[in-house]
């Protein structure tokens, strides 16, 4: 039988994928390897983070897929709360930085300055002490990953058909088929979506392009007593050196980066930053560290959780903080700086990856501009 497309791989750039074309009038099928996704898609902290990407495409991107989470989340009921995010300052050049920043910004995008009073009013979760202010967003929302994830592809076959096929492991792609054991499948287009699996297929195009893998360490928290919520998804300063777009803050960021980098030498090394979201339960998604290399060992490193932990009680405090589940995930990432790979092998064959650490944010407006021909490397 002959559909119109198939999309390999069920994580959120599958999923973006499918969405993308079904909404065009495509026969979509989806081929996941396991009975459901549980990749880099279900293990983030769920955030759609806008304020990470930098002025231009990027954010225009990071706010088309925010408006389709919100759309698919009002049609489907999965869970999502718009809280927006605060970035605090506990020094005077991260408040600088914050400063400069939205400076820079400020015809594009509608953000706060806070005074630690101000921000404090956010949540109560901010420790206080030391606290020189900070910046709100009213763009980032939070998803619950795992049940996001799920939910995706009983909305996608409802609303407009999708097929899924799981426990359907692609071991080829030629133009116009995809085998799996003694099955074939046929379609006019196939987009390969298979995460950081992604030498698997096409081993020849991987090994020339360059990318890696990142694992990221993460940790969560117990429900917080009494229906208690953190409001914004908060940050430190660490993270002010991690996304790109605070990149736009010039001068004040370097000397961020260099007292960061001469006073917390073990942060730098692991790629830790620490932010906190909280989920539809009420439980909270600590994260993160960045080991990057083609293969990583399944383990993970204690100390690690302690530096972020160590490093989150200096901003943010829980009625309820015993950590309750502890976890790794890899992302594919590419190492010259461009935001995704996108790129034919042969005809009719799309290969679509290294979103990196922001593919829950770009995955749904990368897909939308792909195929409807918008796309902008
Ligand atoms: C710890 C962590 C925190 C993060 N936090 C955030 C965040 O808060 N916000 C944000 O925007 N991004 C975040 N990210 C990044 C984001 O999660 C990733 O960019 C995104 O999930 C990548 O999606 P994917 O579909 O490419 O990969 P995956 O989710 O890994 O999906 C790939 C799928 O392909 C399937 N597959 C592979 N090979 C085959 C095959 N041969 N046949 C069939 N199926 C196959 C796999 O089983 C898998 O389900 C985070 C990532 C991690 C790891």
């Amino acid at each position: 039988m002959k559909s119109n497309a198939i999309v390999i791989g069920a994580g959120i750039v599958g999923l973006a994928t499918a969405r993308a074309l079904a909404i065009r009038g495509k026969k979509v099928r989806v081929l996941e390897r396991n009975s459901f996704a549980v990749g880099a898609s279900i293990r983030n902290f769920g955030m759609i983070w806008p304020i990470g990407q930098p002025d231009g495409k990027m954010y225009e991107r990071a706010m088309l897929s925010q408006s389709i989470w919100k759309e698919i989340a009002a049609a489907s009921g999965i869970w999502h709360d718009p809280v927006g995010s605060l970035h605090l300052a506990y020094s005077d050049v991260e408040m600088e930085v914050l400063e400069s920043f939205r400076d820079t910004v400020n015809n594009t995008r509608d953000y706060t300055l806070m005074s630690p009073s101000e921000a404090c009013m956010r949540s109560t979760a901010i420790v206080q002490n030391g606290l020189k202010g900070g910046l709100y967003s009213p763009d980032e929302m939070i998803v619950d990953s795992p049940t996001a994830i799920k939910a995706l592809p009983a909305f996608l076959h409802q609303q407009y058909g999708v097929e899924f096929i799981w426990d359907t492991h692609v071991q080829q792609v030629e133009t116009g088929k995809v085998y799996s054991g003694n099955k074939v499948f046929e379609a006019d287009e196939i987009y390969v979506c298979n995460g950081p699996d992604f030498e698997n297929l096409f081993p020849e195009t991987f090994a020339a392009l360059p990318i890696t893998k990142c694992k990221l360490q993460m940790m969560r928290m117990g429900v917080q007593p009494n229906g208690w919520r953190m409001g914004p998804s908060i940050c430190g300063g660490l993270s002010l050196t991690h996304y790109a777009s605070f990149s736009a803050a010039g001068e004040p960021l370097q000397r961020l980066k260099q007292h960061i980098e001469d006073t917390m030498p073990d942060y730098v090394k692991w790629g830790i930053h620490v932010m906190v979201s909280q989920n539809a339960s009420g439980e909270l998604i600590i994260g993160d560290s960045h080991e990057y290399g083609p293969t990583h060992d399944p383990f993970e490193k204690s100390f690690i959780n302690d530096l972020i932990l160590k490093y989150l009680s200096g901003f943010a405090r829980f009625q309820e903080e015993k950590i309750t589940v502890n976890w790794n995930g890899v992302y594919a990432k590419l190492k010259d700086g461009r935001t995704e790979i996108v790129t034919s092998p042969m005809a009719g064959v799309t290969i679509i990856n290294g979103l990196g650490g922001a593919g829950m944010t770009l995955s749904f407006g990368l897909a939308e501009q792909l195929i409807a021909g918008n796309y902008v490397p």
